[in-house]
């Protein structure tokens, strides 16, 4: 499958972010381009599978969770103003929001009655087991 330009550009800024975790602007595609990360996504999408998505999304996790904590110390330590750090926190809450849609679709749904698992395809909170019939709240 040939990824489209969104997609890379989407997993060149998470390659980015990954590699420059304290730089809290977001990079031009030309930047991304110049520094390798363009490539580098096209590569990785293009040897994609559904292991190595989850890998990636729980680094991205990681990253975030990282930031916010350094997003804190910056502003307990006076170094961001009222208004920079409002746009930073603003920037992020959107990224997490975007990566938990991200994560419900690649995480498998697990049957609590007969372990029969299968992929999720939509971001609904109930699901119907197909072996036992089990309906149950996805966790
Ligand atoms: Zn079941």
């Amino acid at each position: 499958m040939t990824p489209t330009r969104d997609e890379i550009e989407e997993r060149a800024l998470e390659l980015w972010r990954l590699s420059n975790p304290s730089i809290l602007i977001t990079p031009e595609p030309e930047e991304l381009k110049e520094s390798g990360y363009w490539d580098r996504a096209r590569r990785d999408l293009m040897t994609s599978d559904a292991s190595k998505d989850r890998e990636v999304l729980r680094r991205v996790a990681q990253s975030l969770l990282e930031e916010l904590h350094r997003i804190q110390d910056h502003l307990g330590e006076g170094l961001l103003s009222e208004s920079e750090s409002k746009a930073v926190i603003a920037g992020l809450i959107k990224r997490v929001e975007e990566l938990s849609a991200r994560v419900a679709v690649a995480t498998d749904i697990v049957c609590p009655r007969c372990g029969h698992s299968w992929p999720r395809t939509s971001s609904s909170l109930y699901a119907t087991c197909s072996k036992c019939n089990r309906h149950f709240r996805v966790v």
